[in-house]
């Protein structure tokens, strides 16, 4: 069965075996098993070596010795350590080991992987690595090690991501041991407390997942998302998976269309193994979301697999000659591949009886075995380089350095803290997935992630946006820069168009996507006159303005004589490095030097304007904090905040939705310096599990 078929919980009813190759969760089992017992334990490198010869028949035998020596250290510098579940911790290293070779990852990933937590956990040394086992093993190793808690305290988290994403910019089996690792964790979360739980798995959802999502290991991202899910919408959870469960019982109308396909197939004479993949929880969830009810083909998808590349194309004509296809399905993922190495060819048919459509998914052996495991089957990236022909420009250029890694390398550097490195990490990462909203007069629009009330005002009325005076979100009125979330419910208010003044040029600030953007910067084309300064450009005493690009700034502005703006999408605070745009006349608007508005900025041709803070004895932030809900919690959180002397100038308590709540407070702090004492003390809050700052600035409504 393919990883994208298994859950965290299995539904119970007995499942078709399609592929068995990629069964994780089986081996992973099995190496538990094996290891379990103290005499057993040679077994367990005993599978590994077994997975690993499956992928690479030709694994030398010094290869192999070399594995079988990193388990004799590993094994014998964490014996006596246990995990939390009481198992030996043997166990992890084997399983995350295991999860590596099963997705035929090289020897060396495999030998750093048994060794991934020794030098953190163990008196094993980085020297000792690099002796036995040579200098890759020794920088993949080094590369997944937690920089020390005692030197960055709160800071410590954002740092490992930053030393191992520079790590992985030079080798990047460095991020894929990261991603093994953090699925076996995730697999036996459910020994931690249930705030431990939830702030790891937001964690794995805004970085890992995206990540793993970006070096196109579809076998580690689907289950991630699987247990992510589990954990942080547990009440969907279930009923996707009583669903799942259900659907199980009942006839498998993929079956019969996949027997028409063979049968179509065989008569055409392409060689084609047509298997039924059950979609993920996650992925049962999203298409309920977008279309409501289920129907039994909802609950998987056909694939296609062939041997040469021109025969998927061939299969393609087939399918859409002797089925009915839905042409709005079509994606032709070979011609045009994603950023992150997937190749495959989408479609949609009308199966035979009419009635169940049934999607498709056609590509190669090989195509199958990137789309599973990504960079993990690129082998040892270096001794391809090096026989290869030099690749063509563009993202897929270098699939061990693709272009968003070196962009996000490059704006790590000046990231001047690890607060905004940590966030304009997860805004980053967020950027290229959809979500999908729905309007409140029916029908769904699909938007970027990160995508504001602007992006859908446009996307549903096109230019008729212009004249938008307001805007609902899950029933409440909030403010058009407030970003969407997967799922919410978006009501647009439009002013009759001859009362209307037209847009304001923040929007710009707040447009994500290109639709809305080009919309709004031609309504200014038209109307040069629609420039004057908004009312809401309050001064902001303590900015200065000094630049010599834009003509309402030349020489030093002290504010509040000229208007400068604090980005809500960053919410800059000092000390923070800043850099200003004018964003028309006289108005500036401040963002973090990290920020990723800076590069839109830029794209959109705006010059930079030089700011600096003048005055860093007041600022003002807006923290989100993400707790489960209990009874006293809004009074132990106001109390924590007041006992670090900050005055609170807004607050919002959203409803609760399975449990969580989310308080947003917008905070007078008597001296920057003091933010992060500040969150860490909320952070220890009972209940609290995340602590963050603002992206977007609070909804209107507190
Ligand atoms: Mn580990």
């Amino acid at each position: 069965m393919s990883a994208e078929a298994t859950g965290p919980v299995s539904p119970g009813a007995p499942r078709k075996r399609v592929r068995s190759r990629l069964d994780l969760r089986r081996l992973g089992r099995v190496a538990m098993r094996g290891s379990a017992a103290r005499d057993r334990l040679p077994d367990a490198i005993g599978h590994v070596v077994e997975a690993h010869r499956a992928h690479h028949p030709d694994a030398s035998q010094e290869a192999l010795d070399a594995l079988r020596r990193a388990y004799v250290l590993a094994e014998s510098s964490h014996r006596g350590q246990m995990r939390k579940s009481g198992e030996p911790y043997i166990t992890h290293p084997l399983a995350v080991t295991l999860i590596l070779a099963q997705l035929g990852a090289e020897t060396t990933t495999l030998v750093a992987s048994l060794l991934h937590d020794t030098v953190e956990d163990t008196d094993v040394t980085l020297d000792q690595v690099r002796e036995g086992f040579g200098e890759e093993v020794c920088y993949l190793v080094d590369g997944v090690t937690k920089v020390e808690k005692i030197d960055y305290g709160a800071a410590a988290e954002p740092e490992t991501f930053r030393k191992m994403l520079v790590a992985t910019g030079n080798d990047v089996r460095v991020m894929s041991i990261k991603l093994a690792d953090r699925l076996h964790n995730m697999r036996t979360l459910g020994v931690m407390r249930p705030e431990k739980q939830a702030r790891i798995a937001k964690v794995t959802r805004d970085v890992l997942i995206p990540l793993a999502e970006r070096l196109g290991v579809q076998a580690l991202k689907t289950e991630l998302e699987d247990l992510v899910f589990a954990i942080l919408h547990p009440e969907e959870y279930a009923k996707t998976r009583a669903l799942i469960a259900e659907n199980e019982r009942g006839r498998n109308p993929l079956a019969a269309i996949a027997d028409d396909v063979r049968q179509v197939l065989r008569e055409a004479d392409i060689e084609a193994e047509v298997l039924i993949r059950r979609r993920h929880f996650v992925s049962v969830h999203r298409v309920r979301m977008k279309r409501g009810e289920l129907r039994g083909a909802d609950f998987g998808r056909l694939l296609v697999l062939v041997n040469e590349d021109a025969d998927c194309y061939g299969v393609l004509g087939e399918l859409h000659t002797c089925f009915t296809p839905v042409v709005s399905e079509f994606k032709d993922f070979i011609a045009v591949p994603k950023f992150n190495l997937y190749q495959s060819l989408h479609t949609a048919v009308v199966g035979r009886d009419g009635g169940d459509v049934a999607e498709v998914l056609i590509r190669t052996h090989q195509m199958h075995k990137v789309a599973e495991a990504g960079v993990v089957a690129l082998g040892n990236p270096y001794a391809q380089a090096a026989s290869e022909e030099p690749a063509p420009d563009g993202e897929r250029a270098d699939p061990t350095r693709p272009g968003w890694l070196s962009r996000l390398l490059d704006w790590q550097q000046a990231a001047p803290d690890p607060d905004t490195f940590w966030s304009s990490l997860r805004e980053e990462l967020a950027q290229d997935r959809e979500i999908t909203v729905y309007r409140a007069d029916g029908g769904t629009l699909g938007l970027p992630a990160g995508a504001t009330c602007v992006d859908a005002a446009y996307a549903q009325y096109g230019e008729g946006a212009h004249f938008c005076i307001g805007v609902r979100v899950n029933d409440r009125l909030t403010t058009l820069s407030t970003a969407l979330r997967d799922g919410d419910t978006v009501q647009i208010l439009l002013a009759p168009r001859e009362t209307g003044s037209g847009p304001d040029a923040e929007w710009l600030d707040h447009a994500r996507t290109p639709a809305a953007r080009i919309a709004i910067k031609s309504w200014f084309a038209a109307h040069p006159d629609g420039l004057e300064a908004p009312e809401s450009a309050e001064p902001r005493p303590g900015l200065t303005v000094a630049g010599a690009r834009h003509s309402a700034a030349n020489a030093v502005v002290d504010l509040p004589g000229a208007s400068v703006r604090l980005a809500g999408c960053c919410t800059p605070v000092p000390p923070d490095a800043v850099i200003g745009f004018a964003v028309r006349g006289n108005v500036v608007t401040v963002h973090r030097e990290g920020c990723p508005a800076v590069g839109r900025m830029a794209a959109l041709g705006r010059g930079p304007v030089g700011v600096r803070w003048v005055d860093s004895a007041q600022c003002r932030v807006t923290l989100t904090a993400e707790s489960f809900g209990r009874p006293h919690l809004l009074a132990d959180l106001t109390e924590a905040i007041a006992v670090e002397g900050v005055a609170i100038v807004s607050a919002t308590v959203e409803p609760p939705t399975e449990g969580r709540v989310r308080h947003t407070y917008t905070l007078q702090l008597p001296d920057a310096a003091r933010l992060p004492g500040l969150m860490r003390a909320m952070r220890k809050v009972a209940g609290v599990y995340d602590v963050s700052r603002a992206q977007h600035r609070a909804a209107a409504t507190s």
